[in-house]
């Protein structure tokens, strides 16, 4: 790992990932039958064949062996399992000595950077906290500063766009009361988790009648951090269907950003796109 020395920006450089494959060339590796699902199976997670990070830090998790499905078409019951899995996982990987903080993420479709389509997200254990999520943990926030841009509740748990996206969709969601992460939701609010990111994943697709692209990642807590409050951000770059907005130069130039999108009306569309 490398450290930029004007900005201090920290990066990877993963050499052996170019030579994977870009697609995979004749089956899909995690239908059933494929490379990474010799047998039948409902959800699972593996240790990812072309890791960023070494160690086993690097995992990917199969949301269901239908290849032509999404994580907004499972039912609220399967997306539970899935959230028990993920919890499951960062317990596993938390316990070890040489991890740090647990990312659990996906890309969704060819915009973001999927190589495969089967719905699938991965996860990355840390052995330290990435500047970003240390951000995130101490900045302290206020569930209501974002109720006017706030567009579906289901159990006290929210989703509201936030108020300056450098995405044209940047969304997130929240319980309603202090939760540290995963581990610690109890089953109830499992299944309130669930029925609320499939809600608001279906939004998401209804918005340009299309499966939108996303990248979503779940904050939660680190080794030595408390205090912290478990959430899920969204972001699409998709400003219209089948149009990406681009960092461009005057953005990466300044860190300033210049986004098309008004964040109230977008969660005004998103408010009116109810199944
Ligand atoms: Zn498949």
């Amino acid at each position: 790992m490398r450290q930029d020395p004007w900005l201090n920006t920290l990066v990877h450089i993963v050499e052996s990932r170019q030579s994977r494959p870009n697609l995979p060339s004749d089956k899909c590796p995690f239908c059933v039958g494929g490379l990474e699902a010799a047998q039948p199976y409902k959800i699972k997670s593996l240790v990812n064949r072309w890791p960023a990070m070494s160690d086993n830090r690097c995992e990917v998790v199969l949301y269901t062996s239908e290849h032509n499905s999404s994580l907004a078409d499972l039912s609220v019951e399967d997306i539970t399992e899935l959230v028990d899995l993920w919890a499951s996982r960062t317990v596993a990987l938390m316990s070890r000595q040489d991890v740090q903080s647990v990312l659990i993420f996906e890309n969704r479709g060819r915009e973001v950077g999927a190589t495969i389509d089967h719905p699938h997200g991965q996860i990355y254990a840390f052995d330290h906290v990435p500047q970003r999520t240390v951000q995130r943990l101490k900045n302290k926030w206020n569930p209501d500063s974002d109720q006017q841009r706030r567009f579906v509740e289901h159990d006290g748990w929210a989703a509201w766009v936030i108020s300056a996206p450098i995405y044209p969709v940047s969304i997130e969601i929240a319980p309603p009361n202090q939760i540290a992460n995963l581990t610690a939701l109890s089953s109830k609010e499992r299944t309130s988790f669930a029925t609320i990111l499939k809600d608001v994943l279906q939004r998401l697709d209804r918005l340009f009648e299309s499966k939108t692209p996303y990248m979503m990642w779940i904050n939660q807590d680190a080794k030595n951090y408390s205090d912290t409050w478990l959430n899920v951000e969204i972001i699409s770059p998709w400003r219209d269907k089948d149009v990406s907005r681009y960092i461009a130069a005057a953005e990466v130039a300044t860190g300033e950003f210049f986004n098309p999108v008004n964040p109230e009306d977008l969660a005004k569309r998103l408010r009116s796109l109810t199944s």
